[in-house]
This record gives C-alpha cells, sequence and structure tokens, in this order.
C-alpha cells in the first residue's frame, strides 16, 4: 500500500471514529457509509477491521426497514482502557477511561510548583501502575497515555515549553520521559483544546460544529473549534486568550506583556487582589488565612456571601466578558462555553460575564451566539486528553 492510499485509509478511520464519538448510541454500516461517503462495502472492510483490533464492537441490533435487522457498532466498552493525566498549578489529575469516555478510576495527586517537573512525572507514573493493578488492567490493554497541559507545548516533539504559571516546568520533555518509562502511545494537548474536546464530544457542545471554550482557572484559556476540529494556528499555539493586553496600564504579566486578561482577571489575580486587601485590612471572612489563601478558598468565601471575594470576582467577570465580547466578534461561534473552576463552582461568575459580553457585541454576531456553562468540571481535560489517543490510535491501526 502506498502513502496516499494509507493516508486515505487513515482519513476514512478518523472519519468512522469521529461518527462513533459524536454517536454515544451506536450506528449501522450503512450510517457510517451514509456519513462519510464511502461503499457499503469500504465501510465494511473497515469495520472489520476495527472490530479484529478491539476498537469498535457490535451491540445489539437496529430496527429494520424490510429484511434483516443490521448490525449496531460502537466504541469497544470491554477491552482497551485509555489512561490520562491533567497537568494543572499544583495538581495532577489521573483518569482511567473507557473508548466510549466512562471514566473508570480517578486519582487526584498534589504537587508543589517548586519540585522537580520529573520527579512529579514519577509521582505519576507509580499512579499509572498502581491504578493497572487496583483496576486489573493489564499492560497491553492499555491503548495509551493522554496529557493535558497548560500552553504553551511543542505538541510535534511533545515538549511543555515555558507555561507563565507553571513555574518550573520549562522545556519538559515529557512525551519521552513517560514512553522510555510507559512504552505506549503518549499524546500530548494543550488543557483548553482538551476541554473543549471533551465538550464537543460528550457534553454541550455536541451539535456544534463553530464554539469557544473559555477556561478560566489560575490562569485563563481557551480552545477553539472551527468546522468541528480544534483550531490550532500556524504553531500550535492558537488560543492564547489570556495573554492579550485588556488594560493598558496594567501589571506586568508573567509572559512578559503588559496588562493581560491573566494578570488582571485570572484566579491567581483575584487571589493577589485579595491578599492586597486582607493586609490592608479590609473586613472579610478570609483575613485568617492569609498565606495559605489560594483560589479554592476565595470561591468558598464567595459561596458564603463574602462581600469582599464577590467583589472581586464580579470584577473579573467584566474583563472577561468585555474580552469575549472581542473574540465572539471576532470568530463568531454559535456556542460559547465558559469552564474552568471559576464557572465550575461559582453560577452567578457565569451569568455575569454572559451580561457583559452580550452587552457589548455586535447585535448581528449576538443573534447567533449562546454562552453556557461547561458541563464537565475537573475531569473535562482527561477525557479531551483520552480522545486525542484514540484519534491517534485509530489513525495508526
Ligand atoms: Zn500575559
Amino acid at each position: 500500500m502506498d502513502l496516499q492510499q494509507r493516508t486515505v485509509k487513515s482519513m476514512n478511520r478518523e472519519n468512522v471514529l469521529n461518527y462513533l464519538l459524536l454517536s454515544p448510541q451506536g450506528r449501522t454500516q450503512q450510517e457510517l457509509a451514509q456519513h462519510s461517503l464511502l461503499t457499503i462495502a469500504s465501510i465494511g472492510n473497515i469495520l472489520s477491521e476495527l472490530q479484529e483490533k478491539k476498537l469498535i464492537e457490535k451491540s445489539g441490533l437496529a430496527l429494520s426497514s424490510g429484511g434483516r435487522k443490521p448490525s449496531i457498532y460502537k466504541l469497544d466498552q470491554s477491552h482497551y482502557r485509555i489512561f490520562s493525566v491533567s497537568i494543572g498549578y499544583g495538581t495532577l489529575t489521573c483518569l482511567l477511561v473507557s473508548l466510549q469516555g466512562n471514566v473508570l478510576a480517578k486519582d487526584l495527586l498534589t504537587f508543589d510548583l517548586e519540585d522537580d517537573p520529573y520527579q512529579v512525572l514519577d509521582h505519576m507514573i507509580t499512579t499509572f501502575y498502581s491504578i493497572c493493578e487496583s483496576q486489573m488492567v493489564s499492560f497491553d490493554q492499555i491503548l495509551g497515555v493522554g496529557i493535558s497541559a497548560p500552553g504553551p507545548l511543542d505538541e510535534e516533539h511533545g515538549i511543555i515549553l515555558n507555561p507563565p504559571n507553571l513555574t518550573g516546568w520549562i522545556n519538559v520533555k515529557i512525551t519521552q520521559y513517560l514512553h522510555e518509562r510507559i512504552p505506549l502511545l503518549i499524546q500530548l494537548e494543550k488543557d483548553a483544546n482538551c476541554t473543549m474536546m471533551c465538550e464537543y464530544y460528550y457534553g454541550i457542545a455536541r451539535n456544534s460544529m463553530n464554539a469557544l471554550y473559555v477556561m478560566v482557572d489560575a490562569g485563563i484559556g481557551s480552545g477553539i473549534l472551527v468546522e468541528g476540529e480544534v483550531y490550532k494556528g500556524a504553531t500550535q499555539v492558537a488560543g492564547e486568550i489570556g495573554h492579550g493586553t485588556i488594560d493598558l496600564n496594567g501589571l506586568k504579566c508573567n509572559c512578559g506583556n503588559y496588562g493581560c486578561l491573566e494578570v488582571m482577571a485570572s484566579g491567581n489575580a483575584i487571589v493577589r487582589k485579595a491578599l492586597t486587601e486582607v493586609r490592608k485590612g479590609c473586613p472579610t471572612t478570609i483575613a485568617h488565612i492569609d498565606n495559605n489563601l489560594g483560589l479554592e478558598e476565595v470561591l468558598d468565601a464567595a459561596l458564603q456571601g463574602d462581600d469582599l471575594c464577590l467583589s472581586l470576582l464580579q470584577d473579573s467577570s467584566r474583563y472577561v466578558g468585555i474580552k469575549l465580547a472581542d473574540k465572539i466578534n471576532f470568530l463568531n461561534p454559535e456556542l460559547v462555553i465558559l469552564g474552568g473552576r471559576i464557572n465550575d463552582k461559582l453560577e452567578q461568575y457565569t451569568g455575569w460575564v454572559k451580561e457583559t459580553a452580550l452587552s457589548r457585541i455586535f447585535q448581528e454576531t449576538a443573534r447567533g451566539v449562546q454562552i453556557k456553562r461547561a458541563k464537565f468540571g475537573d475531569i473535562s481535560e482527561g477525557l479531551g486528553a483520552a480522545t486525542v489517543v484514540l484519534k491517534e490510535a485509530f489513525k495508526q491501526q
């Protein structure tokens, strides 16, 4: 088989995978053929090949329109598992996931930002082997390992370059390091792209072709979906919504620029502002926490009605809403998803961002856009990273 034939075959398999991911109820051979514009015979060959590799399975029969009832095909639920890990600012969320996106095991690890990244990865590798053991999954049943990490990344070479808030994680050759210790398919993807894919395949963006995911957490990032594909840009770093100036007189950001959305409105910025107010003697329920104050404490206090925390979050929502209005005008998405810990925990915040954004966008654009809160919380990066492994496995089979 020459290169061109192999490429076409791999595209056809990817097409089948996409359709099955978007159709958890399964599809018949005829539906798959219609969707991919292939003949019934060609789809039949692809399906038997994928079934033999235990990537898809027959799962019941569909209603007949005359004649024999056709088989329904789904992603295989019983053989392969995917291990995924989402690297956050001091947390590693490890998941064991089925090919249909069911979470079978979850383990949350924490680390200090000063820790050596490779030691943190060693911790993750130990967790990988212990989860496999506790779930009684053999090594050859793991299809691959998906990693979600804050950008910027060099996805092609599997390197975490220099995420502004993940200090110390500079030029971490994560894919190579993991592959030497877990010799399987290893895939690296930016966190906001993973969350976008998770919502597209399993969540509220399933019926959307053009969407924008904005993650408001310790940092602020975004993932862009264009015609059903994540848009990555010329050097794979598209979506850095957090690092554009929103305040001409703003502070210097970790990225080196001034007045970025991230330094004005992210979770880290909110915590920094809260600490300044606490030290000035502002009355608040978080006054006693001081040095250990983090985003979780601010969000918990806001949920209890703390005025200072609520006003800092409202302030942040205005910056995010204004930036979002600009991006909606520019991209014209049908759906904007607001995720990350702040939206996840405080529904009010999503409402504030939405209100600001809708009051500032073009009326023509406003008519076509919906702004919604993400369906998935802290497992969304890991679920998205698992779909990256799945796509690569289908391509390579
Ligand atoms: Zn910046």
